[in-house]
Parts: structure tokens; sequence; C-alpha cells
């Protein structure tokens, strides 16, 4: 048996999130909490108004404008509050008072979240539901119903908690597409021209918690109310440059040091999304070759190459499932906990080599348990 030994751990991290990060990183984080270079002094303690964090903050626009290819009119902001706050940030902004509905896409756990809070501030209508089928897939193009004189369309390109993933971009080019990207953010080129706004908090792949990015296009903004708190006022923080208030230094350093991994290492996004690939289909390979020892929880056109979602027969085998794989080195496996079984998260930082030992480790627990 392929034992991974304890040492290997950060290696063999496959949680949902927070997500593995590089290790190079890693390192040079370490660095950073004592003394950044340069600076002379620790990542905690650099004040968020210096001239070296407005440095920070302008290459990290810049890097994302650029792995994204995105023209001018785009504004990038690095907030707080999550993935959750933009939940409600968006319709405060593009919907209260508004008659006609926004469209929203229900494919999972996460954009059942989205919906409940799009309903407090406006009308919202669900142009496609997964939800009696048990979220296994996801919507054809016809199969989306919508108005096209909508303020927008919302969804969510990954569906982290179920492992399905938009391989195309879904909606109308005349109604604007507003996206969470959380799990997949940088894990792969798109057209993103396309998308009026994005957002992606740090923590599933491309840095801590404590960072959301947002990437929006102006004209989203142009009527958009005056009367909201400063800080829930997507153009008050573009005003600001994101330093309205003091902004989470050291996760934003994170990010901008994963954007330039991502850059330098990898070779951009087309690279990231090969690796992506190469780890996800041999997963998938080694699934569907186990007759049905391991089945996979969603149909296969649809699959997430990020998190890869699945199940034993029963749920006695999936503890002992789980309870190896953690002695023998592999860590965060468990599904989340609305529906339990394993998931397998492959975030931009896992390497190729843990997918290997993690698919030696489950032909071996196979071998023992068939
Ligand atoms: C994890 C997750 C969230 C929740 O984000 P918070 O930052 O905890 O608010 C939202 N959307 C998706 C797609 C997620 O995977």
């Amino acid at each position: 048996m392929n034992k991974v030994t304890k040492h290997d751990l950060n290696k063999h991290n496959f949680s949902g999130g927070p997500g593995v990060l590089p290790e190079t990183v890693l390192e040079q984080l370490k660095e950073s909490i004592v003394a950044v270079p340069d600076v002379g002094l620790s990542i905690l303690g650099i004040n968020h108004r210096s001239d070296w964090f407005a440095v920070v903050v302008a290459e990290l626009e810049e890097n994302i404008q650029n792995l994204l290819g995105l023209p001018k009119d785009y504004h990038c902001l690095f907030l707080q509050g999550g993935a959750t706050q933009q939940f409600s940030m968006v319709p405060m902004t593009l919907l209260k008072g508004k008659t006609q509905s926004a469209e929203y896409l229900q494919t999972g756990y996460w954009s059942n979240k989205v919906i409940a809070e799009a309903r407090r501030e406006g009308p919202v209508h669900v142009s496609w539901s997964g939800q009696a089928a048990g979220f296994t897939r996801l919507p054809k193009d016809e199969e989306i119903e919508f108005n096209p004189g909508a303020p927008y369309l919302h969804y969510v390109s990954n569906e982290t908690v179920e492992g399905l993933q938009f391989h195309r971009i879904p909606g109308r080019d005349d109604v604007p597409r507003i996206c969470d990207m959380s799990s997949d953010f940088l894990s792969a080129p798109r057209a993103f021209d396309k998308f009026s706004m994005i957002y992606a908090h740090a923590q599933k792949n491309i840095g801590p918690a404590g960072v959301t990015v947002v990437v929006v296009k102006d004209e989203l903004l142009k009527d958009a109310p005056r009367d909201l708190p400063a800080f829930l006022d997507y153009r008050a923080q573009i005003d600001a440059r994101s330093i309205l208030n003091t902004p989470p230094v050291f996760s934003i350093y994170v990010v901008l040091l994963v954007t330039r991994w991502l850059r330098d290492s990898i070779g951009g996004l087309a690279a990231m999304a090969d690796l992506n690939m190469k780890k996800a289909s041999a997963l998938y390979r080694a699934i569907d070759a186990s007759d049905d020892f391991y089945c996979g929880r969603v149909v296969k056109e649809d699959r997430s190459t990020m998190n890869v979602v699945f199940n034993l027969k029963t749920k006695d085998l999936e503890h002992q499932f789980l309870a190896s794989a953690q002695e023998a080195g592999f860590s965060g496996l468990n599904g989340h906990r609305s529906i339990g079984g394993i998931r397998a998260s492959l975030y931009n930082g896992l390497q190729l080599s843990a997918v290997e030992n993690l698919i030696d480790f489950m032909e071996n627990f196979k071998k023992c348990h068939s």
C-alpha cells in the first residue's frame, strides 16, 4: 500500500475549503510573517495606507485583469464579508425596488443560499431548478426560462458541494450575467468579458479566507442606488480602491502571491486548466473503472474538475474509507455535511502526484473490501 506519511499531509489536503495552497507560496508567507523582503516589517503589521500596500493592490488588480484577459472597463475589488455578502450586495444594488424579476439558476447548495438572500431584496424568478432531481445535473440552454427584460441572470459556475460545474457560459448576451465563481475562479480560461460581474472569495482556490475578489463591469453600476451603506456600495469601494476601511492585508497579499505563481510558475490559465483537467480525469477514470465500488454523484457531462464527489455502497463503508484515508495521510475527503459521501477537492494548489497517490489508495481499499 502506498502509505503517505504524516509529513505529506499538506500536499494531500483534499479539503473543500479552505483549500490547499502552492508550497512556494507557503514558503514565501513563512518569511513574510517575520519580515516582508524589501520592507523589513511583518506582513501582519504593515499599514494598509502604506505605499507598499498600494503597490500590492495595483499589481493584484493588474494580474487578475491580465489572467482573465479583461478589457479596461472592468474594476477589481477586494472586499470582506465572503461570498455570502455578495449574495446580498448584488440584489441590494441591482434589484431593490425593481418590478422585473432577476433570473437565478438553482443548481445546488450554494445557489439555494444565493436565492434565499436575493428574495429578501427584490423579485426573483428561478429560471431552472435541479432540486427535484437532487442536484445531479445542470440545465441545457433550452431548459432555462428567461425573461429578456430581467435586470440580470445569476448563477454559480461550480457547485462546490454537489460537484457540478458549467463547462459553458449559460444565459443571453443581452441580460447581464453575474456569477459566483468562488470554487473555480482562476482555474481555467473562459470568455470572462461575457460577464458583468464575477465574484469569488479566496479560500477555495486562490488564497485564505478574509477576502473576496469582485470583478465588475462599470456599466452595470450606472443606475446603482446612492443611499446604500458605503461599505455595501460598489461605487464607493471602487473610489476607495478597496481601502474604504482597513482591508485584510495578509489575505490580499496571499492572493497576490498566488496570481504571481499562476503567471510565472504555471504559465497562465490555459496551462492551469490542462493540469486541473489531468487531475480530474485521472480520478474520474478510476471511479468509472471501479465496477461501481465508487459511484459518481452527478451526470458525466456536468462533472466538476474542482470537486469530485462520490459515494460507496453503504454509509458504513464510507466511514471506513474516510478513516483509512485519514490514517494514510489524506485529509479533507469527507463530503459536505449537508450530503455526506466523499468529496475530493482538486484546487489549483493540489499537485497531480497527490491525486495519483489517492487513486492508488482507492484501488487498494477496493481490493481489501470487495
Ligand atoms: C464556499 C462557498 C460560498 C460561501 O462563501 P463564504 O465566503 O463562506 O461566504 C459561496 N459560494 C460558493 C460557490 C462556495 O463554494
